[in-house]
């Protein structure tokens, strides 16, 4: 469904726990032939297959516009994510090099052996990147792909799919299976033929997939929830700091596990920043996502809608709330709230939508404590002119991601991951190819 419309785009068939077990044992014959190939070959094809994904960058991204309400401009930074995750991934294939570590009587090497299947459960609120994530780098370091889209976002997945097979990928090497989570998902979890589960998603799914993957000791990574702090110090350059929080909170209609939702203020310059910040959410422009002036879509469903209703009572009075398109489609404004006290479920849990709360705090240690009382720990911004104090903070503050006088996106050559309840392992960055390898270690006796 277009969540801007409520128009039905597509239909398409939800796989079952049978066609679960058919793709497991393609996707097993496909991953002896794949991880027998010449490294460069498994290179050559991954590169082909970035360049037909760039060539067909413009129709994956208008598909995104209709399949998950993403502005246009977002979506074709989505599709061109997925183009260079394949290229920098690529580039690992030749360089997944073992070490040769100095032992008596002998030759000791270690080899990075592929894993097998990989499944990868993907959300939907960047259904691209986030299916690249994982798949990328697991077909590099030679291992097979089963990939399961979101219920609401199919399309670009299944695109992917008959890409990869244009590029030359053999038959069976990327697979993607739509339907429910709790059906032709848990059936790939629970499947003794996956070695590994690559799950995006919130955080109770993640602990039960956890759980279902020990029973087989099953490798698991999980990208989970957060609820990340914004944190503005009265040093920081203020103006600066107010045009770019809302861009941290709204990007993606604030359907974003990085998104900081939580703006901390120190107390000295609270009302000042709330002053600055208040235009700045109100420039942001919202309705038609194929609009390229569109700065805010909708939320992708109405479940989502009432989700993110349900955290602001309708008589809430809010800091600052910006407009919204009526009629069709699931749309939310821009809403801040400062609540009266930081323990409410408005400012502690993740509420995925375009409503951040405003709390001020005093000192440093303030700050701290503040930014860790969550269970999450995915990411955050720390604002201020001094260095010493953006480092002291960068250490204190639990979070896998953070960026000092910026709100950086994730960058495919960077390690991407949660702390504490936002995860487990990392993803990305130069050692992502490893996260889809076993250690080997032999050792070749020298002695006559
Ligand atoms: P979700 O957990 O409901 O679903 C995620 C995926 O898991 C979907 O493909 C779904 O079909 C599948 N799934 C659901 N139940 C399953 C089961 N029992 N077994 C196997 N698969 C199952 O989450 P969502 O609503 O799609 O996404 C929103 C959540 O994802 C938010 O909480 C957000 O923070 C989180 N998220 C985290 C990151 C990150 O990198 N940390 C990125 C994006 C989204």
């Amino acid at each position: 469904m277009n969540p801007a419309t409520e128009e039905v785009i597509a239909t398409v068939p939800a796989s079952t726990p049978a066609d679960a077990d058919a793709a497991v044992l393609r996707a097993a014959r496909a991953q002896r032939a794949w991880a027998a190939l010449a490294p460069a070959d498994r290179a050559r094809l991954l590169r082909r297959f970035a360049i037909v994904v760039d060539d067909h960058l413009e129709e994956l991204a208008q598909l995104e516009v209709r399949e998950a309400g993403h502005p246009i401009g977002n979506a074709r930074w989505e599709a061109g994510n997925v183009r260079d995750l394949l290229d920098y991934a690529a580039g690992g294939v030749e360089r997944l090099s073992g070490r040769q570590i100095p032992v008596a009587g002998g030759l000791n090497v270690t080899f990075h052996e592929p894993l097998g299947v990989v499944v990868v459960i993907a959300p939907w609120n960047f259904p691209m990147p986030i299916a690249a994530w994982g798949a990328a780098p697991a077909l590099a370091a030679g291992n097979a792909v089963i990939l399961k889209p979101a219920e609401t976002t199919p399309l670009t997945a299944l695109r992917l799919a008959a890409l990869a097979l244009e590029a030359g990928l053999p038959e069976g090497l990327f697979q993607v299976l739509p339907g429910a989570g709790p059906v032709v998902g848990n059936a790939l979890v629970e499947h003794p033929g996956v070695a590994k589960v690559v799950f995006t998603g919130s955080t109770p799914v993640g602990k039960q997939i956890m759980a279902k993957c020990a029973a087989g000791v099953k490798r698991v990574t999980l990208e989970l929830g957060g609820k990340s702090p914004n944190i503005v110090f009265d040093d920081a350059d203020l103006e600066r700091a107010a045009a770019a929080a809302p861009g941290a909170f709204l990007d993606n209609t604030g359907q974003d596990c990085c998104a900081r939702s939580r703006i901390l203020v120190q107390r000295s310059v609270y009302d000042r920043f709330l002053e600055l910040l208040e235009p700045a959410v109100r420039a942001v422009t919202v309705g038609d996502p194929a609009d390229p002036a569109t700065g805010m879509g909708p939320l992708i469903s109405a479940a989502q809608r009432d989700r993110v209703r349900s955290y602001v009572p309708q008589n809430a009075t809010a800091a600052i709330r910006g407009e919204a398109p009526g009629g069709k489609g699931f749309w939310y404004p821009a809403t801040v709230l400062t609540p009266a006290t930081a323990d409410e479920p408005v400012a502690v849990e993740e509420i995925f939508g375009p409503v951040a709360v405003l709390l001020p705090f005093d000192d440093e240690a303030d700050a701290v404590r503040l930014a860790n009382a969550t269970p999450y720990g995915l990411s955050g911004s720390i604002w201020t002119r001094d260095v010493g104090r953006a480092l002291r903070m960068s250490r204190a503050v639990a979070a896998g991601n953070l960026s000092v006088n910026s709100h950086s996106a994730v960058r495919y050559s960077t390690p991407f991951g949660g702390f504490r309840e936002s995860g487990l392992g990392r993803e990305l960055g130069p050692d992502a190819l490893a996260a889809f390898t076993e250690t080997k270690n032999v050792f070749i006796s020298t002695e006559e």
